[in-house]
């Protein structure tokens, strides 16, 4: 790996400039390469996931892993394929309802706006709603999961959370899994090279 790539990520993975706001110290999760073939970007890390210090072990990560993308988890966690982020690195934290506090924006702004830049990946998975504020402002979230969209000059897929707390927007939304995630899942393993 490139050195001045790995001393990035090793800046991402020291930094604690939410630990203030948090009210806790601050873990960033990153995975991946500079030359990550797909750069995955999500909204959070999930408690789990902080305490795993591993990405979707949870059961988002079973339905995104097992049933969207149809792959294994040797092939989502290699890194030569997945570039793993998020729009923010560190768990933020609950709120009293129980639901994760929402991401800081200065993570997006400090850290991912620079890794698009310098990750040399062929494809982007926008995961969420609330990743999209960020990466797609002002553009509404269901026009953008069923059309094609450009980022960075790069294809870039837009797909709900696959949260079973989003089985709503999936139950009212059929053609996702139908029709636009079969071509999604496709582009995945073409650009894997798992199909042709
Ligand atoms: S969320 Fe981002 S900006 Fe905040 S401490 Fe974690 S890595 Fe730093």
């Amino acid at each position: 790996m490139n050195e001045d790539f790995e001393k990035f990520q090793e800046q991402i993975r020291k930094c604690r400039i939410c630990w203030a706001r948090f009210g806790f110290e601050p873990h960033p999760l990153v995975s991946g390469n500079e030359h990550s073939k797909i750069m995955q970007i999500g909204q959070a890390p999930s408690q789990l996931a902080e305490e795993h210090s591993k990405f979707f072990t949870d059961l988002s990560g079973k339905r995104l892993k097992y049933e969207w993308y149809e792959i294994d988890d040797d092939t989502f966690y290699n890194p030569d394929n997945f570039y793993i982020t998020g729009i923010a690195h560190c768990f933020p934290g609950k709120n009293k309802d129980g639901n994760d506090k929402t991401p800081p924006k200065i993570c997006y702004e400090t850290w991912v706006k620079r890794e698009i830049e310098k990750v040399q990946n062929e494809i982007y998975i926008i995961i969420g709603a609330k990743a999209c504020e960020d990466v797609f402002p002002n553009e509404d979230f269901e026009d953008l999961v069923f059309k094609d969209n450009y980022l960075n000059g790069k294809l870039a897929f837009v797909i709900p959370h696959p949260s079973p707390l989003n089985n709503r927007w999936l139950k009212k939304h059929p053609e996702f899994e139908e029709e636009r995630l079969p071509i999604i899942r496709k582009k995945i393993k073409e650009v894997l090279g798992l199909e042709k």
